[in-house]
């Protein structure tokens, strides 16, 4: 730390991205991105833009928003683009969260929401998962903080259904709830539809996993027109050209071919229900996901171990130190083969 740091974040702890190695060519399944490349409109979309880039982008994102509200049935209004879904969360813990109304989510869940706590100095709790690692909806009823739920949630990939998140909503009139459906293409059920019937409700996605583009940077939030504009005055407070003009015109690129991406997340469920039926067959305890990745713990050897074993061998999984859940492996759910040869892997390091 410099002498010139300034105090107020002297004890910040920034977020810790999962590892990008350059050494060797990994089977990487440790950031849940998709194995899939993007479809063949996007190369065309950036190609077109990238002859602009003398022009700022469009502020107002228009052709995407205008895209994004037909597909998800709301109005242009309604919806907020984001360089990655990570600053449509940090835009709206800046709007809606402070001392008077405090963040609440989970001790096991996205880890970049304490760290943008710590950053805009918003007081917060972290409510215990069940022993079965679900959320306890009754935990949330009437608690007058600001609630952020990752659903499904990371890294277990658990769902909680949509009846809780109303539930929720109802019981906090006064409050945003925050739903995170970063993984909300592999088998969850979105609370989009809800928008309409509930002001404090602020559903953010994003395009890094069921849409092949994380390296594009691009999320969205869809709520109240009053919650976006709010969340706009920070944009324009932040950064106004926030999503650069080859990032939009991939996105409207992607939307127009919706189906490649949805057929994209069947394969990753169907691949997905084979990995865990391999897991289970090697006595594995596996959390019931309905995310790109899966939770997964052996009685066998430990989380560290497992990570540390399966990286010698060429494989990259996620390991959390964190007491609660060291004993687990998070594993990105890939193509077919690359599952085949984690399993592989896994019954080399079991067996020697
Ligand atoms: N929410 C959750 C739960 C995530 O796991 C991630 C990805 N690490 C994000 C949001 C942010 O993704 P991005 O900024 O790439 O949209």
């Amino acid at each position: 730390m410099s002498k010139f740091f300034t105090e107020k974040f002297a004890a910040l702890e920034p977020y810790t991205p999962g590892e990008q190695p350059r050494d060797m060519q990994y089977v990487k399944l440790n950031t849940n991105e998709s194995p899939f490349p993007p479809s063949a409109g996007v190369a065309e979309a950036v190609a077109k833009e990238c002859s602009k880039l003398q022009l700022y982008s469009d502020p107002e994102s228009t052709a995407l928003r205008k895209r994004l509200a037909e597909v998800y049935g709301v109005k242009p209004s309604q919806v907020l683009v984001s360089n990655g879904s990570d600053e449509a969360l940090n835009f709206a813990f800046m709007a809606f969260a402070d001392e008077k109304s405090p963040l609440a989510f989970p001790d096991i869940t996205y880890g970049f929401y304490p760290v943008f706590a710590q950053l805009n100095h918003i007081p917060y709790t972290q409510i215990p998962l069940k022993e079965d690692f679900s959320i306890d909806p009754a935990d949330y009823m009437a608690i007058h903080k600001t609630v952020v739920i990752a659903n499904p949630n990371a890294p277990t990939g658990m769902c909680l259904p949509l009846q809780d998140i109303e539930d929720i909503l109802k019981s906090n009139p006064g409050n945003v709830v925050i739903v995170d459906e970063a993984y909300v293409d592999f088998g969850g059920e979105s609370a989009v539809k809800l928008v309409e019937h509930y002001e404090n409700l602020l559903v953010v996605q994003t395009f890094s996993k069921s849409r092949s583009m994380a390296g594009a940077r691009l999320g969205f939030a869809i709520g109240n027109e009053k919650l976006i504009a709010d969340l706009n005055t920070i944009r324009y407070s932040t950064n106004p050209y926030n999503v650069n003009r080859m990032t939009e015109f991939a996105g409207v690129a992607a939307l127009e071919e919706n189906d490649y991406y949805l057929q994209n997340a069947k394969t990753i469920m169907a691949n997905r229900a084979w990995t865990v039926s391999e897991l289970q067959k090697l006595g594995f305890t596996v959390l019931d996901s309905k995310a790109n990745f899966v939770f997964a713990k052996s009685d066998k050897i430990d989380g560290e171990k497992l990570y540390k074993e399966l990286k010698a061998r060429g494989v990259l999984v996620r390991h959390f130190t964190k007491a609660r859940i060291s004993p687990y492996v998070r594993i990105t759910i890939g193509t077919l083969q690359q599952m085949e040869t984690l399993i592989e892997k896994i019954k080399e390091i079991l067996g020697a």
